[in-house]
């Protein structure tokens, strides 16, 4: 079997790092010069989105041996909407650096593989299939999926955000409901260390969305933070993604191609979050050459998620201020707590519930 996968991101490097174990080397082909060679920005990961599993970085070490060191355990997630704040308590999840950074989450993977990454090259799939039994789309993009088989595309989504310097509490994470500050979408600031945050704007890029610009938005959640933290912030390392594409493969291979990743269907419409999934269809992508299991039959868990998570994100984006005051309010009083701190399936329940409304 001679494999070749495409991009060495975190659904690329988690196939590769099993494949390899069980003595399948693969040809990992990337088309930057390093892992993660774009700006660092943090990232979390959110364990009530990943309902049954309660601690996602446990799981992945106990079941699978991949081990990952995040930034920090996330203790308090603090959900503020222009009136109302919600702070909610518990073992929230983890925050994790992404990027051109030696702790970044592609970093840490690399350094488990011992396959070499070719780096700074990007074959087409079409030389790729002259040379290789089995191919593994690994790019990131649903973008390089919708040229190879259907892709519905549920959303784009406009991200900008900075690095800021001021003195944060590295195990909160903060995130605002506000149409104003990032219209049917949300926007949220996550530490990188004490000193360091990101701060952040997504939202999707509809037609109704396009005035003003990201930059609007941007100003208006930097200024809050400045007020809310009483502190200067001082601007460093800003970074603009403007097309940022979710969505869902028809299928998660045909023939000897596999999809991966944000390739297949990893990156979650509620709030975009994927890294997890991502990791999780590497390392099943890789069983599945095993002959440990088949893609096909584990597709329709993370289809009925997607769904859940769009039946989410679609009820959202029906909310105005008035109804995002309520909901932060009902999240406070213990109730988010409860939510996120119980092992119940809240994308499971939340996306039968609103299914009907939709
Ligand atoms: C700004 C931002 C914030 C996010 N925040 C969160 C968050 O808080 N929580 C969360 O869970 N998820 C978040 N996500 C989503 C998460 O980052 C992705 O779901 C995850 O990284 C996808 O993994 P992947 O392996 O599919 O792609 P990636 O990890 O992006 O890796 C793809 C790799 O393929 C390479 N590549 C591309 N084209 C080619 C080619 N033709 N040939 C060779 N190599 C190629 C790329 O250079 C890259 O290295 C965020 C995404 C963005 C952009």
């Amino acid at each position: 079997m001679k494999v070749a996968i495409m991009g060495a991101g975190l659904s690329g490097l988690a196939c590769g790092i099993i494949l390899e174990r069980a003595g399948i080397t693969p040809t990992i082909y990337e088309k930057r010069s390093r892992v993660g060679d774009r700006f660092v920005y943090g990232e979390i990961m959110m364990e009530v989105l990943n309902r049954p599993i309660e601690d996602s970085l446990a799981y992945l070490s106990e079941k699978h041996q991949i081990y990952l060191q995040p930034v920090s355990n996330i203790k308090e997630l603090n959900v503020h909407s222009e009136n109302n704040t919600a702070v909610i308590e518990g073992h929230i999840g983890y925050i994790t650096v992404r990027g051109r950074h030696q702790h970044s989450l592609e970093a840490q993977l690399e350094r488990q593989l011992s396959t070499k990454v070719i780096f700074n090259s990007e074959f087409s799939y079409e030389d790729l299939l002259k040379e290789y039994t089995h191919i593994v789309i690994a790019t990131g993009e649903g973008e390089y999926t919708k040229g190879l088989q259907h892709f519905e595309e549920a959303l784009t989504v406009r991200l900008k955000g900075a690095t800021v310097l001021g003195d944060f509490d590295i195990k909160a994470v903060h995130a605002w409901l506000d149409n104003s500050l990032a219209p049917k979408g949300y926007s949220y600031l996550i530490p990188l260390t004490e000193k360091e945050a990101n701060i952040v704007v997504a939202y999707p890029n509809y037609p109704e969305n396009q005035e003003p610009s990201e930059d609007v938005y941007w100003q208006r959640l930097y200024n809050r933070l400045r007020n809310q933290f009483n502190a200067e912030l001082q601007i460093r390392d800003a970074f603009n993604v403007t097309n940022y594409v979710i969505g869902k493969a028809a299928k998660p291979r045909i023939g000897n191609t596999l999809f991966i990743g944000n390739c297949f269907c990893s990156v979650m419409p509620f709030l975009g979050f994927g890294q997890f999934t991502s990791i999780l269809t590497g390392i099943e992508a890789a069983q599945d050459l095993l002959g440990k299991l088949s893609i096909s039959d584990t597709a329709d868990h993370y289809y009925k998620s997607f769904n859940d998570s769009l039946a989410l994100r679609r009820s959202m984006e029906k909310m105005d201020n008035g109804d995002f005051d309520t909901l932060v309010k009902l999240l406070s009083k213990h109730r988010g707590e409860y939510i996120f701190n119980s092992r119940i399936n809240f994308m499971a329940l939340a996306g039968k519930v609103l299914k009907p409304f939709i």
